[in-house]
Formats: structure tokens, sequence, C-alpha cells
């Protein structure tokens, strides 16, 4: 079916030389064609149907691991882990190309939760570019093993270095980290490399995009030649594939992300009328009933800021999560918008990749984002799991 640029004929509305001379805001060089952002899903479309090739308990995976799934209610293997989990479990590298929601959490965890109980002794670092994504790695992994004895510790930035010192001074089979607390957490001998068989990459592009790579190689080098690597990217570049290539041996490659953005999300632009503001239209759906669940999105961490205080002046339930936060401030603040306390979340492009909140109604980009792929991350937080879920961008 071909794709309607909705885009377009708004395009025509404000005239192509504004959007000639608009800079790109982000990475230099980087060409942005607003075209390209919103291709309208079709309405009412049916979702297609993914028939895994796998059941859980067809995986050689220990009984009491298939429970802990069931309990979670996990039926069925999404798309990635139906096709990714039996390469784990027989030891060999993979390059996983999946976006977050699309179920890559457990692809990794389920196979590598089952590696610890083969030998409690075993060991495993996962690096995450965001302390959110490091955050929600831990409580997944945590709501696997309730019962088991196996153990996790949480070393990210912006949290007190003596709590996660001390931590480190029990047993523990997962260490899930950021790139820079980590390199100061070996280089403190807290953390001894040589005795990790395992790693798992987590949204290496984003790693890569914030100038994490130093540190990564600093981690990867430090570990035995003969561990086992898991890498997962939502995207592939050339950069992408020289990581792959340094940090990987002959790795099995499964992909199941299409460049299309999601199916499940309704997208749409809307132009900002002379005389009326941003914040104006923002404020005229917000009141709107079927926007119970909002994530905004502004470019600045001093912006998000502002236009969350505005919205709250005005009388809107809203918090913000932005760089400028501490640790606990942004986990207070998503747990309130992840438990309906606020209406509003404000959020920064990086402060937001891979957060997964259910039932997201709607994204809106108060500012246009960067690059196209920063558009994809956005959108994608809404429209998850079969749901649908719609997505605004302002232009003004
Ligand atoms: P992720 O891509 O890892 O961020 O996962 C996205 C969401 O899918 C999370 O809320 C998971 O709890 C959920 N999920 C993961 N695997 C399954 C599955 N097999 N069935 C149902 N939900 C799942």
């Amino acid at each position: 079916m071909p794709k309607k640029y909705l885009f377009q004929s708004h395009y025509r509305n404000v005239g192509s030389s504004r959007f000639g001379q608009r800079k790109p805001m982000g990475r230099p060089g980087v060409h942005i064609d607003p075209a390209r952002f919103v291709n309208k899903a079709v309405e009412g479309e049916v979702i297609e149907n993914f028939t895994p090739e796998h059941k859980f308990q067809d995986f050689k995976i220990d009984q009491r691991l298939i429970t802990a799934i069931a309990n979670k209610g996990y039926k069925t293997p999404t798309p990635i882990q139906d096709k990714i989990i039996s390469h784990i479990i027989e030891g060999s590298d993979v390059v996983g190309i999946a976006d977050t929601g699309s179920g890559k959490t457990a692809a990794f965890l389920v196979p590598l939760i089952n590696k610890i109980m083969q030998n409690p002794r075993e060991q495993i670092l996962i690096v995450a570019p965001t302390r959110e994504l490091a955050v929600q790695i831990d409580e997944e992994f945590r709501s696997f093993v309730k019962g088991m004895r196996i153990y996790s510790v949480v070393c990210v930035g912006g949290t007190s270095m003596g709590r996660q010192m001390s931590e480190l001074r029990y047993r523990y089979n997962l260490i899930i980290g950021t790139p820079g607390r980590l390199k100061d957490l070996i280089e403190r001998k807290m953390i001894y490399l040589s005795e990790f068989n395992t790693v798992v990459l987590d949204e290496a592009d984003r790693m890569f995009d914030m100038g994490f790579i130093n540190d990564t190689r600093f981690i990867i080098n430090g570990m035995p030649r003969g561990r086992q690597t898991l890498f997962f990217s939502a995207t592939i570049s050339r950069d992408i594939e020289r990581m792959i290539g340094e940090f990987t041996k002959n790795p099995v490659r499964i992909s199941v992300k299409t460049r299309d953005t999601s199916k499940n999300v309704e997208q749409d632009v809307i132009k900002i009328d002379q005389g009326k503001t941003k914040l104006d239209v923002l404020s005229n759906l917000l009141n709107q009933k079927e926007f119970n669940k909002v994530l905004v999105f502004g470019r600045t961490k001093h912006g998000v800021e502002k236009l969350s205080k505005m919205l709250i002046y005005k009388g809107f339930r809203a918090e913000s999560i932005h760089g400028n936060k501490n640790n606990s401030q942004r986990q207070r603040a998503l747990g309130m918008f992840k438990e309906n306390q606020v209406q509003i979340l404000v959020a920064t492009d990086v402060a937001a990749r891979g957060l997964d909140i259910a039932d997201i109604s709607h994204v809106i980009n108060y500012d246009l984002p960067s690059t196209y792929e920063d558009y994809i991350h956005r959108i994608g937080r809404t429209g998850r799991y079969n749901k649908r879920g719609m997505a605004l961008t302002f232009i003004d």
C-alpha cells in the first residue's frame, strides 16, 4: 500500500524556503527531511500476526525459568526471542538488530539466567547507555529470578558510589551498568573483568552516539578472549559495523527491525497557526479525554524543564526527565508517570531513550527531533505491544 506523506500538504502551507533554511539541530552534517518524519499509518490496519517457531517450553532451559516466564504472563516468544534465544544458549556470539519494544531484554535475559542456573558462579556484565535502561533491565531480571538466589548489582552514574561498592562485596551473578561508572569501578578494583565470561552490549548505537565508545572498548578489552558477546543495536551504521567486528567473533545476526515506523503508531503533524503558540496548541490537546498518558519531547534540558513548569502552572499534572536531574529525581518522575499520578511526562531524547512504559496514549514532538533515528525512537514509546498509539509532531 502506498505511503501517504501527510506532511507534504502542510509543507506547502509553511513554504519550502523555511525548511530549506532550517539548520540541522543534531550531529553536524545530518540533514533532516521533515517529509520523512510522518507517514500516516493506515486507519484500522490489521496488526500483522507473527507465528513463532518456538514455544518457551521448546528452548533447552530450566523448568523453573519456564515457570517464571509463564508467571510473568509471556505466552509466546516475540520475533527476536524466537530467533535468537537458541543461539545464545548454544554459546554463540550474536548481533541482534531490534528496537526497544521488541522484547529484546528478555531475549538475552532468559538464556543468560539459564546460564547462571547451570553454573551459579557465572558472572555476566550488561552494559547499557543510560541509567534508566539499566534500571529497566534490572527490573525485568529481578522479576524472572524471584526466589532463585540469583543476584544483580546496578552500577550507574548519578547514584551513590559507596552503596554500589558495598553491594559489589556480596555475591552476585549479574552487573548491569553504564560505561563511565563501570570503568570507574573497574579502576577502583571493585570489579574484576577477568571473572566475566559473558557480556551484553545493549543499544550499542546509542552508546556510540553518546560518546561512550572508548569506555566500552576499555571494558570489553579487559574481558577474557573466550567470552560470549551479545551485541544489540536498533540501527546499523559503518561505526556500528566496526564495533561488531572489534567486539564479536563470528556472530549470528538476527534482525527483526524494519526501517518503517511502527505500524501501531498513527502519525500526524500539527501546524501551529500564526498568532497561536505551541503551548496553546499543546494545552488544547491535553484537555482532550483521549490524551491520558502523554510523553512530550523537547530538545533541550532547559526547555523541557521550562515546559513542564508552564504546564503545571496551567493546572496540568506534569513531570519532567532530563540530564539536569539526578537519578532519584528521574526515577521518581518516571514512577509517577508510570503509575498515572501525572498525565504528562516532558523529556529530552537522551532521557527517554529505551523507556518502556505501558499504555502511553500519545507522543508529542513539541520540538522537532534532530534525526530520523530520534524520531523513530520517540514515537516507538507509544503503540507498544500491539496497542495503538498516536504521535503528533509540531511544525511552526
Ligand atoms: P523490551 O523490548 O525488552 O523493552 O520489551 C518490551 C515489552 O515487552 C516489555 O514490557 C516486556 O515486559 C514485554 N515482553 C517481552 N517479551 C514478551 C513476550 N514474550 N510476551 C509478552 N510481552 C513481552
